[in-house]
């Protein structure tokens, strides 16, 4: 235990155990790889079924799908989706193979080409930036990175961003023309946004007339529990408060499914999917409507979908619970962490001092156990706290999870009782 109040003596103590804690677990020679939220092989073997599609392949409404057309994807998959996604089935498109990809369409759409409600399109605006609540998901921020948007960092609560701040930026500024909200079971943190940040989110005041809220429901399914968590529906709150345009909608079967074999989403109010369908028929003759019909025979229903995320769930709960029980075995009571323990998701958010983020990182690295690099989480890969370590936790399999925290643990013990030292 690493009392506040410990002696230097003391410390000295534990950071020595530390020290050759951290020697014996490099001498073990691990390779664990917590860097990415994958599903794991046994998760891809749920779906194997997808790959025994049967002739005839064709739609509820008897169209040929091994032909040309379907720009919004297939009406009975789109069904299945449209209550977790809280789209209507008409507004609700169903794509390519993932949602990343929606997401950077729809950015270079509006770069591109003004969306309903703007004065210009974003590349002749002086600047354009999103709200970026931290900690958050790094391909997000890549994706403005890669088109010169600016990144605003806005603070994370455990009810969604911290809305004092969100509000006051959107309202003062028409270059902020966007945030990026992953408003269930977040990544990394695990948040689900609570009621009132939706309200607030659909009715707040812009001053960019075409603002639009990036909402990322990549985990809309994913739940680790048997309560699963409910959001407002945002686009239904939106339209309430007079802003039908406000919200794009993403999602994707990745973790559900086939990671980079599955389907993406995209669902808006009507003018927004004419928009979008106007840019997209112009990029595609449409979507892989055989890989969706796949989904819609696999998955079935609504009920099909559930039941299909309980067995997932079967398989990667064990693992966050093992993550849960080493790091309060571990670290409990030290002062040196405090972490996450999210209802759904892929993702476990580990706090260490600050300044101490990075160090341990490397430590782990030393050691064989490879993170998501610290700052990831944070726009410009720049965490000013060096304070945040996201893990995930779903793809190794349950003994090398175990093994990987009990060494983080291991490296959070040595850098955090350094650092005490040093700062005595
Ligand atoms: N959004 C979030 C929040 C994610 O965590 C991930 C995967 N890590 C994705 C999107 C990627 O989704 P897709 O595979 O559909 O591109």
């Amino acid at each position: 235990m690493t009392d506040p109040a410990a002696s230097i003596e003391e410390l000295t103590v534990q950071r020595d155990r530390a020290r050759q804690d951290h020697a014996d677990l490099v001498a073990r020679g691990l390779k664990l790889d917590l860097t990415r939220g994958k599903p794991s092989q046994r998760q891809l073997d749920l779906a194997d079924e997808l790959l025994d599609l049967r002739a005839p392949v064709v739609s509820a409404d008897g169209t040929d799908l091994r032909n040309y057309g379907g720009l919004q994807g297939l009406a009975e998959l789109r069904a299945i989706f449209s209550g977790a996604l809280q789209v209507p089935v008409a507004q609700l498109l169903a794509a390519g193979n993932s949602s990343l990809e929606l997401m950077h369409d729809a950015l270079v759409f509006a770069l591109l080409g003004a969306v309903p409600g703007a004065e210009r399109r974003w590349v002749d605006e002086p600047e354009v930036a999103f709200l970026c609540p931290v900690p958050g998901y790094d391909r997000h921020f890549a994706l403005c990175e890669r088109f010169g948007i600016t990144l605003i960092p806005v603070p994370m609560t455990p009810d969604g961003p911290d809305m004092a701040v969100v509000e006051r930026l959107a309202a003062e500024d028409p270059k902020v023309k966007g945030i990026w909200c992953v408003p269930k079971y977040s990544n990394p943190d695990g948040a689900v946004y609570a009621d009132e940040t939706v309200r607030r989110l659909a009715a707040m005041t812009t001053a960019a007339p075409d603002f639009r809220i990036f909402w990322d429901n990549a985990y809309a399914v994913h739940h680790l529990t048997d309560e699963p968590a409910e959001i407002a529906d945002l686009l239904a709150l939106c339209a309430e408060h007079g802003n039908p345009d406000r919200p794009f909608v993403f999602g994707s079967t990745s973790k559900i499914t086939f990671a980079g074999g599955g389907v993406g989403f995209f669902g808006s109010s009507p003018a927004n999917v004419e928009w979008w369908l106007g840019h997209t028929a112009k990029r595609s003759i449409g979507p892989d409507k055989i890989n969706q019909l796949r989904h819609v025979r696999f998955l079935r229903d609504q009920d099909g979908l559930r039941e299909h995320m309980r067995r997932h769930a079967a398989l990667i709960r064990p693992k966050f619970e093992a993550v849960h029980k080493i790091l309060s075995t571990e670290l409990g009571g030290t002062g040196l962490a405090s972490w996450t323990n999210p209802a759904g998701g892929y993702f476990i958010s580990l706090q260490v001092p600050e300044g101490c983020a990075r160090a341990v990182v490397a430590k782990a690295k030393e050691a064989g156990i490879a993170l998501t690099p610290a700052g990831a989480t944070h726009p410009y890969g720049d965490d000013p706290t060096d304070s945040v370590i996201r893990i995930a936790p779903t793809y190794p399999e349950l003994a090398e999870v175990e093994a990987a925290i009990t060494g983080l643990a291991t490296c959070v013990r040595l850098v955090g009782t350094e650092k005490l030292l040093a700062d005595r």
